[in-house]
């Protein structure tokens, strides 16, 4: 038997095996706190029963693992299991079976996706790590929507909703409308595995700054510095599970824009409710009256403050939600064209 993180967004660190138990425990790397990502694979397990344990509550989902076989098939393990450990049963023919926190988001996914839909990958810079960082436009117009994926590497529910989100643009965006869109803007962080959050000494939606650390936040900041981008939208995972983590949600972002932000709003919650990943705008984060909030360097606050901005929000989808709207694959990809929609009727008043 064989445990190990040899994949892209492979993550963990394997203590003592007892029995039939394994301890584990997420790599924090350079994040400060706790943080709970975590994804691993095991190897040659055929026919054993394995308790996988971590050292905290925090580590595994209400559903248990994400499990896959392929690293782009995944299901819920679905049993119940205490939120530091989960017990496998390898089937004889299972001979390698991953294991992770979340639903990966495969990259092969998306290479696909803009094939199917003739978008044309580019690269836009080189990353901290030295890789080409990919990203994709399309639209003849001069007014931009910009749309932005995993400035926290861990947080792949965003990349589902991405891949949404730009099915509905692809084919129905307006005349004098344009789309950049960042699917991976930590992707060091991604292909390695990183938590991504809280990364010290700032991670990379703590980098809109006057010197920023990350290539591709640099890269960004000039586009809006030359561009008009009237509409920012930033995808996101919110916290492990619980309260509002449970929930679709947004940040409405800067007030000057608030009456926008309501109504696309209403136009989200209208577009996706009969969906099984419903955002019911409940649990929305309204700009708080002290300003506090959009003075951080994220990228909503950063695109919230230009003068062509209509609209720059953040949206948070659940790593798992509640058993009446499970988090999938699907699900959330459903949830990515409502998005689309909404926007697409925004653009049209
Ligand atoms: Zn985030």
């Amino acid at each position: 038997m064989h445990i190990h993180p040899h994949f892209i967004g492979g993550n963990i660190a394997v203590g003592k095996l007892e029995d039939h138990m394994v301890y584990v425990e997420r790599e924090l790397r350079d994040t400060e706190g706790d943080w709970f990502y975590w994804a691993f694979c095991v190897e040659d397990a055929a026919g054993m029963t394995l308790t996988f344990r971590f050292p905290s509550s925090c580590r595994v989902g209400r559903f248990g693992p994400a499990v896959s076989h392929d690293l782009e098939n995944w299901h819920w393990l679905d049993r119940p299991c205490t939120g530091d450990s989960f017990t496998y049963t390898f089937g004889p023919e299972e001979k390698r079976v991953y294991f992770a926190h979340n639903m990966l988001y495969p990259m092969d996914r998306f290479r696909r996706f803009c094939d199917v839909h003739q978008l044309k990958m580019e690269t836009i810079c080189q990353s901290v790590r030295g890789r080409d960082l990919p990203a994709v436009r399309f639209g003849s117009g001069d007014t931009w929507i910009l749309l932005s994926a995993r400035h926290h590497a861990c947080e792949s529910t965003g990349s589902y909703v991405l891949e949404g989100v730009l099915e509905t643009l692809c084919s129905s965006l307006p005349a004098g409308y344009a789309v950049l869109a960042v699917p991976y803007v930590d992707y060091d962080g991604v292909l390695d595995g990183d938590q991504g959050k809280n990364r010290n000494p700032h991670d990379h939606n703590r980098d809109y700054i006057d010197q920023p650390l990350y290539a591709s936040v640099d890269y960004i900041m000039q586009f809006g510095r030359t561009h008009t981008v009237a509409y920012t939208m930033d995808l996101h995972s919110p916290w492990h599970q619980g309260a509002q983590n449970d929930h679709v949600f947004l940040y409405l972002g800067n007030p000057d824009l608030l009456p926008r932000a309501r109504r696309f709003s209403a136009f989200f919650r209208e577009e996706s409710a009969a969906l099984p990943m419903v955002y019911d705008g409940t649990c929305d984060h309204e700009p708080a009256p002290d300003w506090k909030n959009i003075m951080t360097h994220t990228c909503q606050n950063y695109f919230g403050r230009l003068p062509a901005s209509r609209l720059s929000m953040t949206l948070e989808t659940p790593y798992f939600g509640l058993e009446e709207s499970k988090v999938s694959q699907d699900g959330l990809v459903a949830l990515g064209n409502a998005f689309g929609r909404a926007l697409l009727r925004c653009l049209e008043t």
